[in-house]
């Protein structure tokens, strides 16, 4: 098999997998939308991926992200940020990435939005939200997210799109997903907009696609394993 054929048969089968799972739960594939995490792979496979279709496309590092946004420029991709953000970083993630899924803390807010305005574009932003209450590892606590909301939505050149977690690895995913499908529902009070959920990686997408997540990010299952970061 050659590389496109590896990624075509990943895609298909997490594409399958999402069908069959929107079928059960009776909702719209179409209103799902899967974020391949192409974080550590090559340009190249990003443009093999285009050409299987694949629109959405999820790096955690700003600058293997920011080089790659640049050299696929020609083709129809949207960048989705998903790593930890650092305060210093995100007005240039904000310049080429168009939906941020890791923002945890107001301080982000600001160079956010003036990276956003200087691209002339808007940046969706997902609230990333901490399960299990260990914040060290990324992610506001519950009591935080109210007034991050608020300076989101308040920002000029950001919208509001809901909340993202990852599961704990020592969690139940079913219950972490239905924990985040709560959360979403009381943002959801104050802030009726944010009505999108970022869960599900490669190993826990089904839990939670059953739980209402709207936005899949997934990587290994299409892209083969990531040798371990360094
Ligand atoms: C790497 C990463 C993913 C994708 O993980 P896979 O297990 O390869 O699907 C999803 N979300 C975040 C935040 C990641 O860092």
């Amino acid at each position: 098999m050659d590389r496109e054929q590896e990624l075509s048969a990943g895609l298909e089968t997490v594409r399958a997998q999402v069908a069959t799972e929107c079928r059960a739960a009776g909702r719209d594939p179409a209103e799902v939308t899967l974020v391949v995490v192409t974080k550590t792979y090559p340009a190249d496979d990003l443009r093999l991926l285009a050409g299987l279709g694949v629109r959405d496309v999820g790096e955690s590092r700003d600058q293997e992200a920011s080089a790659k946004a640049g050299q696929l420029a020609d083709l129809d991709l949207t960048f989705h940020f998903i790593g930890r953000l650092q305060s210093n970083k995100a007005r240039h993630v904000a310049q080429y990435a168009r939906v941020v899924h890791s923002l945890d803390r107001s301080s982000l807010v600001s160079p956010l939005d003036r990276g956003a305005g200087e691209a002339g574009h808007r940046v969706q932003c997902f609230l990333q939200y901490s399960l299990d209450g260990d914040s060290s590892r990324g992610g506001a606590l519950a009591a935080d997210v109210p007034a991050l909301a608020d300076a989101v939505a308040a920002a000029e050149h950001l919208d509001l799109a809901g909340l993202m977690a990852v599961a704990p690895v020592t969690w139940d995913p079913e219950r972490a997903f239905s924990e985040l499908l709560a959360a979403s529902a009381h943002l959801q009070k104050q802030h009726p907009e944010a009505a999108c959920i970022s869960g599900g990686m490669s190993g826990d997408f089904v839990q939670a696609l059953r739980h209402g997540a709207t936005h899949l990010r997934v990587g290994s299952a299409v892209l083969g394993q990531r040798p371990p970061l360094g």
